[in-house]
């Protein structure tokens, strides 16, 4: 490498369970990988924090960050990838400036994040994602004593209210928006996953005595200057529950942004792979939340498959094929299970914000016929969070899908994008140009 420029051989963008587990994988060839996460930590979403002196380190977390350490492939934290200007190269944003990554093999592990859906007083301050506010206590932000109410939708809710509970809150209830008889069936079906079963039930453990209850979604929020109550229905009967803070999200949204941007097709709203992980871009590999929604055990296993698979270690692939086919009729169950209702759509008012970022309403939303003229014309959309929570809610409430992504996916400083190389060193395979991706049509 020299100055900004690095070269690897393997480049695994993000360093979530997925990340991880590519780039160890990835490692036992004789390739020189990297590991690129825009953040300071190891471990994505779920083990942040649990390299360093974490009460309740997770040993699972604590073995795959200690063989990525050990593995010998070079860690580019605080590093976040903004463009993919060409094949075979990605610009990133690093506090010292702009950084330009060369790869041959690329694997990108990006996660997912929280769906919120906008409902009567959704922006409130004290309102917060679950996984967002569960983020923030870890790392220090005081909930001693303070009422939370957990709503919206998926596992997520209960694995929250137990670290929540651990840290002092007085979680008031979890309420789940799927039905009683979905969440039952979704039970059963995990007597065939032991583990998991085990994780249920520990969760459910730790949590007894705070009120679970499903078939029930948060329909407004009122406070003044910040949340006092949430009102709550379950189809039938309406409520409000006193709160401190309202940890609401509906599941999780896939981060596709840097897959579209190298031009990988999607299905189903994921990144479309084959059976050894490649993308339908050649040399481009996807693991973990990108390309289906199933929990830190999935992503490790489908991580591992893509370094392996990126290294030309199929033996040690092809050995995994059988454990990641099983996460992946826990993934299907677990989409069934917790399918949005679609009373979901109709919570947020017309005066209710959308956009949050530039204060644009549903109503004024609603008077344009797809994402892009909504964009043009609103600038609904157009503000820091680049849509990733509004374009994202109006997919579920109106199925708009945006038609392009264009860099940065992640804020960037004018200089970073400036260093953007415009032409193509001689060889270089031709492929998506500078500037605007477009999305690609859905695979059959
Ligand atoms: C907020 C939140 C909290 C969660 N909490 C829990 C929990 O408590 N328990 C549980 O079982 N599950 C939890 N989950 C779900 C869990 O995180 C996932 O199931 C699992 O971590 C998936 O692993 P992954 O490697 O696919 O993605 P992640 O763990 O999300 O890792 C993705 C990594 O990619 C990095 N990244 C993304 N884009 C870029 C870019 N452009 N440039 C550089 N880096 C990038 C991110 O910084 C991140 O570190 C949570 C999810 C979220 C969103």
């Amino acid at each position: 490498m020299a100055g900004n420029l690095f070269e690897f051989d393997v480049v695994v963008v993000g360093g979530g369970p997925a990340g991880l587990a590519a780039a160890c994988a990835a490692s036992e060839s004789k390739s020189r990988v990297a590991l690129v996460d825009e953040s300071p930590w190891l471990g994505g979403q779920i083990w942040r924090g649990h390299e360093s002196a974490h009460p309740k380190r997770n040993s699972t977390a604590v073995s795959w960050i200690e063989r990525f350490r050990n593995s010998g492939a070079a860690l580019l934290d605080r590093t976040a990838v903004v463009a993919a200007p060409r094949p075979g190269l990605l610009l990133a944003e690093h506090e010292e400036g702009p950084r330009q990554i060369r790869w041959k093999q690329l694997i990108l592990a990006t996660g997912a994040r929280e769906l919120f859906l906008p409902f009567p007083g959704w922006t409130l301050p004290g309102i917060l994602g679950p996984g967002g506010l569960q983020a923030l206590v870890k790392h220090g932000w005081p909930i001693q004593g303070k009422r939370v109410v957990i709503a919206g939708c998926g596992p997520l809710l209960l694995a929250v209210a137990e670290g929540l509970k651990k840290f002092g809150a007085e979680v008031r209830a979890i309420y789940e928006q799927a039905s009683g008889g979905s969440v039952s069936r979704f039970g059963l079906k995990l007597l065939s996953h032991w583990g998991k079963l085990w994780q249920a039930a520990r969760l459910r453990t730790a949590t007894l005595g705070i009120p679970y209850r499903c078939g029930v979604w948060p329909v407004a929020a009122e406070g003044n200057g910040r949340v006092e109550r949430v009102m709550l229905t379950d189809g039938q009967a309406s409520w409000s529950e006193e709160c401190d803070y309202l940890a609401c999200g509906f599941g999780m949204v896939p981060n596709v942004e840097l897959p579209l941007a190298l031009g990988c097709e999607l299905k189903d709203e994921f990144v479309w792979v084959d059976n050894w992980q490649a993308t339908s871009v050649p040399n481009v590999y996807c693991a973990g939340e990108p390309t289906g929604i199933g929990g830190a055990d999935c992503a490790l296993v489908e991580g591992q498959i893509a370094g392996y698979a990126a290294t030309g270690n199929q033996a040690k692939a092809e050995a995994l094929l059988g454990s990641r086919n099983g996460w992946h009729s826990f993934r299907s169950s677990m989409a069934a299970a917790f399918a949005l209702r679609r009373e979901l759509k109709s919570l947020a008012r017309e005066e209710t914000l959308l956009c949050r970022c530039e204060d644009v309403s549903l109503g004024r939303v609603r008077q344009f016929s797809g994402w892009r003229e909504a964009k043009l014309q609103s600038r609904c959309g157009m503000g820091a969070c680049q849509g990733r929570v509004c374009g994202t809610a109006v997919k579920f409430l109106f199925g708009w899908h945006a038609d392009s992504v264009r860099p940065p996916i992640l804020p960037a400083r004018v200089e970073s994008l400036v260093s953007q190389p415009a032409e193509r060193n001689a060889g270089e395979p031709k492929g998506t140009e500078p500037g605007v991706y477009a999305a690609s049509p859905p695979k059959e």
